[in-house]
C-alpha cells in the first residue's frame, strides 16, 4: 500500500489521470522490456485486447476463426462480438492447448485466423501452429492471458503470432487491477491500435477512425508499475508452491498432474489436476473449506449461448479434460502448510 501510495502521489499534482499519461507510457516501456516484445499497447482489460487485436488485423466480417473451446468465456465472446464465427479445434491431452494435428481439417475458404490459447502457463505448440498459419495465409492471434512472463528457449511468449494478447486482471499472475495489452512486432499496427482504443482521436480537431474506448487509466498503470517490481519474486513463490504440490501429489492414484514442458519457463499461473471423479473431489475440498475451481468447465461450446450451434463431442479431448479438471488454490502468499493441508484432504 505504501509503495502504491507513493507511486500515485504525482497524479494529484499533475491532474493527468487517464489518456496515456506518464504512468501509462512508463508501464508500456517497462513491459516491452520485461516481455522482450517490440510493441506493447496497453488497454483497459484482456477482453478488449482480444477484440482490438482482431479489429486491427481487419478480419473480414463473417469469416471463421479457429479457436479452442477449452478457454475462458472472453476468447470466444470476443470472436463473436467482432462478427466472426468461432470454429472449435480439439486440444492436446498433455498440456491442454490447441492440437496442431486437428487444425488443418478445420480450415475452409472462409477461415481468416487461428486464435489459440496458452493455458495455465502451458505454452501452445507455437512452432507448428505458426507454420500452419503461414502456409495457409491466416492471421495468428495468441490469447496469452495465462502466460505473462512465460519464455520458450529464452524467447518471450508475447513475440509469437501476428499479435499476442494478455490480461492484467486482478486474478492473473501480473495485474493492474483491470487491464491488458496487445503485444506485437509490426510497426504498422501502432497508430491503428491507438485509434481503436481512443475513438480514433488524433488531435483536438482530428478524428480519423470510428474507434471505441479501451484506455488504461493512470491508477491502474501505477499499480502495474508497482507489481512489476515484484514479479520475479511472485513467480518464484508460485514455483515453490507448485513444486510442493507436485511432491505431495505425485503418487496419488488416478490423479494426473500438469507436466513441465521442454524448454519452457513457466509462470505457474494455475495448478490443474485431472481426476477420475472431479465433482466428488471438488465437493470434498469445498466441505473442508478449500475453494478449488472447475476451470475450464463448461466448455465454451457448451455455454447456453452457443450450445445450439456446436456439439462438444466434436472436441472429445477438450470434453474429457473439462469434465475431469480441477485447479487447486495457488497464489504467492499461500503458505507451504496450506499446500500440505489441501494435499492431505486429497490424499485421505
Ligand atoms: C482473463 C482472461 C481473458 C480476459 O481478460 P480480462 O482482463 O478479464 O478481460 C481472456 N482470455 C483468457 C484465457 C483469460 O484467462
Amino acid at each position: 500500500m505504501e509503495e502504491y501510495t507513493d507511486e500515485i502521489k504525482d497524479l494529484w499534482d499533475s491532474h493527468w489521470i487517464t489518456n496515456m499519461g506518464v504512468k501509462h507510457e512508463k508501464l508500456q516501456a517497462l513491459l516491452e522490456e520485461y516481455l522482450h516484445v517490440k510493441h506493447v499497447d496497453l488497454v483497459c482489460n484482456g477482453h478488449h485486447a482480444l477484440e482490438n487485436a482482431m479489429e486491427a488485423l481487419d478480419l473480414p466480417k463473417g469469416s471463421e476463426v479457429i479457436t479452442t473451446p477449452f478457454t475462458f468465456a472472453s476468447t470466444v465472446h470476443a470472436i463473436v462480438r467482432r462478427g466472426l464465427k468461432p470454429v472449435f479445434c480439439d486440444i492436446k491431452p498433455d498440456d491442454y492447448t490447441m492440437d496442431p494435428a486437428c487444425i488443418e481439417s478445420l480450415i475452409t475458404t472462409k477461415t481468416s485466423a487461428i486464435l489459440p490459447v496458452h493455458v495455465y502457463g502451458n505454452m501452445c505448440d507455437v512452432d507448428a501452429i505458426t507454420d500452419i498459419a503461414e502456409r495457409h495465409g491466416l492471421k495468428l492471434i495468441f490469447d496469452a492471458s495465462h502466460a505473462f512472463g512465460v519464455e520458450y528457449k529464452g524467447r518471450g511468449i508475447m513475440t509469437y503470432g501476428d499479435v499476442s494478447t494478455v490480461s492484467f486482471h486482478a486474478t492473473k499472475v501480473f495485474d493492474t487491477v483491470e487491464g491488458g495489452a496487445v503485444c506485437y512486432a509490426q510497426d504498422g499496427l501502432t497508430d491503428l491500435l491507438n485509434d481503436i482504443k481512443n475513438f480514433g482521436i488524433r488531435g483536438p480537431e482530428e478524428v480519423v477512425y470510428p474507434g471505441g474506448n479501451a484506455k488504461l487509466n493512470e491508477f491502474s498503470a501505477a499499480m502495474g508499475i508497482c507489481n512489476l517490481r515484484h514479479i520475479n519474486e511472485l513467480i518464484s513463490k508460485r514455483k515453490l508452491l507448485a513444486q510442493h504440490y507436485d511432491e505431495l501429489l505425485a503418487d496419488v492414484p488416478g490423479l494426473k498432474l500438469n507436466s513441465a514442458q521442454e524448454g519452457v519457463k513457466s509462470n505457474y499461473a494455475y495448478y490443474p489436476v485431472l481426476c477420475e471423479d472431479r465433482d466428488w473431489l471438488y465437493g470434498k475440498l469445498k466441505d473442508n473449506g478449500v475453494d478449488a475451481r472447475k476451470y475450464f468447465f463448461p466448455l465454451a461450446s457448451d455455454y447456453e449461448c452457443y450450445r445450439n450451434d456446436y456439439d462438444s463431442a466434436a472436441t472429445p479431448t477438450a470434453q474429457d479434460v473439462s469434465r475431469r479438471v480441477i485447479t487447486l488454490p495457488l497464489f504467492p502468499d499461500m503458505s507451504l502448510t496450506d499446500v500440505e493441508r489441501v494435499c492431505s484432504i486429497i490424499r485421505t
